[in-house]
């Protein structure tokens, strides 16, 4: 049997996105999707238009999101909430507190970069983003490029955003604790997003995977954009010995700012079993 295209994970104009969610859905289609998840940071305010035009495709659509959590000494984890439901008081009220984070820390993220020489920073990733509560990095990556201080995003996170560099300021998201029972409240099903992006040793992630799963997580992403070949066979290891669902995920963000577009990774190893079979 042909395998299912997948993609459950992807960003629009709603949060760092630069597709509204409409236009996503129908890039997704056109590029083959048969299910498609939208999982904008911290909001849920893209899932209506998401699923109104995918209903016009006849494309299954689930709703999504992806909430950043703090873990261990500042690091920053994303914990992708698959089928949540997104009239869920306690889910809603959650991201909306985990939102409010971000105006603040956005200021802060502007006076280091003044200091290092990039002026007018909060300004202009406010421009991008379009709503305080919503300003993240990535806003500020397309207004340093935009000012002629890195060639492309992926090099702004290099020289300016990543930890360690002078953009970078520490913030506290949500607990582990927190994403999970919001997730598992809106009767969704908790995913450990691309999890080969945190620099965490081995001994640290499977502390992270065991936590994640006696709190009642139950998947990860196998493929992810953002891993390379060695690490899916990593992290398929990890989903066997952890008996974890797999899942398959482009976190997609724009054309030309994404390590891959919508519905354009490979199949899942074919032992594990796939997230969507719980969906
Ligand atoms: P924030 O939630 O404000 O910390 O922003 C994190 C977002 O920045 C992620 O969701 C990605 O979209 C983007 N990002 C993080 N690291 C990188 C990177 N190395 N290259 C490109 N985008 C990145
Ligand atoms: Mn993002
Ligand atoms: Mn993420
Ligand atoms: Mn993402």
């Amino acid at each position: 049997m042909k395998p299912l295209n997948a993609d459950l994970h992807c960003h629009s104009t709603v949060s760092d996105g630069l597709l509204a969610p409409g236009d996503l859905v129908r890039r997704a289609h056109g590029n083959g999707v048969e299910l498609l998840a939208l999982t904008d940071h911290d909001e849920l305010g893209g899932l209506a238009e998401a699923r109104a035009a995918a209903d016009e495709l006849s494309l299954r659509f689930v709703d999504g999101v992806e909430i950043s959590i703090s873990w261990g000494d500042d690091q920053t984890v994303h914990i992708v909430g698959l089928a949540i439901d997104p009239a869920n008081p306690a889910l809603a009220e959650g991201l909306q507190q985990v939102r409010s984070g971000r105006d603040a820390r956005a200021g802060r993220m502007a006076a280091e970069l003044d200091k290092a020489g990039i002026h007018g920073a909060y300004e202009g990733a406010l421009r991008h983003a379009g709503n305080p509560a919503m300003v993240s990095r990535s806003h500020f990556a397309r207004y340093i490029v935009e000012q002629g201080h890195a060639k492309d995003v992926k090099s702004v996170f290099d020289y300016w955003l990543a930890k360690g560099k002078p953009g970078y300021v520490e913030h506290c998201w949500a607990s582990l604790e927190e994403a999970l029972r919001w997730i598992i409240g809106a009767g969704g099903i908790g995913v450990i997003a691309h999890p080969g992006r945190y620099r965490l040793s081995r001994t640290e992630r499977h502390e992270l995977f065991g936590a994640f799963k006696e709190l009642g997580g139950r998947g990860i992403e196998v493929l992810s954009g953002a891993h390379k070949d060695e690490e899916v066979r990593e992290f398929a290891r990890i989903a066997r010995e952890f008996g974890f669902l797999a899942s398959r995920a482009s976190d997609f963000h724009g054309p030309g700012e994404s390590w891959i577009d919508l519905g354009k990774m490979p199949d899942l190893p074919a032992d594990l079993t796939p997230v969507w079979t719980q969906l």
